[in-house]
């Protein structure tokens, strides 16, 4: 997880690192800290918490130093607190690094380095990997760069790591194997980071390392290299990212912001790939070249993790409805581990946000050495996933600061569905007019969500007697279950209540134990083929005594006589209303979150993009 921030050049680090680390927060928060490299002096400041804490904690410091790394944690080796915070100093003094990732055999070369009488101050992987170059370096007597190589040969688990040393006091290295790393190059000045927020304002020439590289920035120039030592030549792209893009334009909080946005990214989302006035599919590159080879996929295997992977539910359900493929939906995280057949031919389609995910990552990795073609659908341009695909499609959703994704959900959803309408127009699996009205009716959903939105104030009065919850239910059947999953797990990140999903009739086989008087159920009830029988499941948990809360259709009469309180959305399509009723459900946790107080941009222990297993 976690996020990195490096700065060679003419200009003060300190302020260009700040803000990179302010921008890269959502990546983790346990703690941040810099290391400003001036006069062959290493200075060190590093504190617990928020960046806002590390900026307290610097006043009247002397911050002098025109090369520097910045990083804010998220823990994975120690508690956080200020001795794991990063950066590190090597046990000499004279060397610094900052890491995102995991080092997997840190605990055999720790042994190895406290048997030749290293000593640790924290209990991080990442003061080990450190200790180990300079280990290597001494021990051989190899520069830094050949220590750098030699000990990142020998070293397991995923890393990007960002190095300074006193003996080369006018270079920055950086090395990556599956955490991210772009490079923005400046005049005479070079700009590092996770992402490519903390770049933007400053040059829009970037390149993003491949895997197993190495990279040495001096103010003037740079190399890079891989393990072995040989020269690599960087592919050079222009960032298209804007600066306004990522600040919260007057809203309270990002989340808010973001839920906002979705009828502009959903458009966004369709742009390109579907005529904006008729609603008619549009040949891109990015679905329509792929649609030949979906048609001829025996399967198709979606592998993800969290939203993505509720994303992933309802896609099985389109392409199967739609596009009559089967479809099967893996959590990445279990996919990895097992011995899952892929037969030539399988489409593994990946769905992830950040497009760094590491479970899902290396579950694509897995498959591709099976032989499965990989698709991928991820939000952010240029990051590790879509590199690695034979093909992909972003969701266009823009940079998504708040913690829990909103709209890259909804951008999901979109490619998913304009993905299941392509396959099956070019399979004929559906009529056309079947599809040209769904496409009608995608076109028309940014305004539909704008309806939603409107009903902001009526959520917010209806959750304030809710908050006292300790527990919620959310049931839906058909292609609202997995939006009842989506309910659920954001309610439990935004409010830390305890939420659970379920399909509305499989209550009967256990779950229905829970209610009582005291227990929320959140139906989603809107009109669809599943209608009638949701009522009896309303009927079933009312006569318990549940407390319900109702997502119905704009003139429905039966489902709101029976909830305490209800939603109304209008109608749409049965296949869409998804796209509909999970706004309802992002603003009811998001108020809920507000009104007890949360931070709900950045829950407890969560972090924007998972980038350890
Ligand atoms: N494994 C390192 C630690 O726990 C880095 C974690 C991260 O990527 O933030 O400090």
């Amino acid at each position: 997880m976690c996020g990195i921030v490096g700065y060679i050049g003419f200009k003060e680090a300190f302020p260009i690192l700040l803000k990179g680390l302010k921008r890269l927060e959502y990546r983790g928060y346990d703690s941040s800290g810099v290391v400003l490299l001036e006069e062959e002096t290493l200075q060190l400041f590093k504190k617990k918490g928020k960046v806002k804490e590390l900026e307290q904690f610097v006043e009247g410091e002397q911050l002098a130093g025109n090369i520097g790394i910045g990083h804010t944690r998220w823990a994975t080796h120690g508690v956080p607190n200020d001795l794991n915070a990063h950066p590190h100093l090597s046990f000499d003094g004279n060397m610094a690094m900052i890491h995102n990732g995991i080092i997997e055999n840190y605990a055999n070369l720790k042994q190895i380095l406290v048997d030749n009488g290293f000593e640790f101050k924290s209990e991080t992987d990442t003061e080990v990997l450190l200790n180990y170059i300079q280990f290597l370096k001494n021990k051989d007597l190899l520069s830094l760069e050949m220590a750098l190589q030699q000990a990142l040969q020998q070293v397991k688990g995923t890393y990007c790591i960002l190095l300074l040393s006193v003996d080369e006091p006018n270079v920055l290295f950086a090395a990556r194997k599956g955490s991210p790393l772009v490079i923005g190059i400046g005049k005479n000045e070079f700009f590092l980071a996770s992402d490519a927020t903390p770049l933007l304002g400053y040059t829009n020439e970037v390149f993003y390392p491949n895997n197993e590289e190495i990279i040495i920035l001096r103010r003037h120039d740079y190399q890079v290299i891989n393990f072995n030592g040989e020269q690599v030549t960087p592919v050079i792209q222009e960032l298209l990212m804007e600066e306004k893009a990522i600040e919260k334009g007057g809203f309270d909080h990002y989340m808010l912001k973001e839920m906002y946005e979705q009828p502009e990214s959903f458009t966004n989302c369709l742009r390109g790939r579907i005529q904006l006035d008729t609603g008619t599919l549009i040949k891109t590159e990015d679905i329509r070249s792929w649609v030949s080879l979906f048609q001829k996929a025996p399967r198709i295997i979606i592998v993800s993790c969290g939203s993505s992977w509720h994303a992933g539910l309802l896609g099985e359900y389109w392409i199967e409805e739609l596009a009559r493929i089967p479809v099967e939906v893996e959590y990445a995280s279990e996919f990895r581990y097992r011995n899952p057949i892929i037969y030539p031919g399988d489409i593994v389609l990946a769905i992830s946000q950040s497009g760094e995910t590491a479970d899902t990552l290396v579950a694509l990795e897995k498959a591709k050495d099976q032989g499965a073609l990989i698709f991928s659908i991820v939000n952010v341009v240029g990051s590790s996933i879509p590199r690695m695909s034979d093909a992909y499609a972003y969701t266009h959703s823009g940079p998504e600061i708040g913690v829990a994704s909103t709209k890259t959900f909804l951008g999901q959803l979109g490619v998913l569905m304009l993905l299941a309408m392509s396959i099956a127009e070019e399979k004929n699996s559906i009529s056309s007019e079947r599809i040209m009205t769904l496409g009608k009716e995608m076109i028309r959903l940014p305004h539909l969500i704008e309806e939603v939105l409107k009903q902001h104030d009526h959520i917010k009065s209806v959750v304030k007697s809710y908050t006292s919850a300790t527990d919620v239910l959310f049931l839906g059947r058909g292609y609202n279950f997995p939006i009842a999953l989506e309910g659920a797990l954001k309610l439990k990140e935004i409010s830390y209540i305890h939420a659970e999903g379920y399909p509305a009739a499989e209550m009967k086989h256990g779950p229905i134990a829970l209610v009582d008087e005291h227990l929320p159920v959140v139906f989603l009830a809107t009109k669809d083929n599943c209608y009638e029988k949701i009522i009896s499941n309303i009927q079933e948990i009312k006569a318990r005594g549940g407390k319900i809360i109702a997502l119905a259709t704009e003139g429905d009469q039966i489902v709101p006589a029976l909830a305490k309180d209800t939603f109304f959305l209008p109608e749409t399509d049965e296949l869409l209303a998804p796209f509909l009723n999970v706004i309802v459900l992002q603003l009811f946790s998001y108020e809920m979150g507000i009104q007890k107080g949360l931070d709900v941009d950045q829950p407890r222990n969560l972090a924007k993009s998972v980038t350890v297993e």
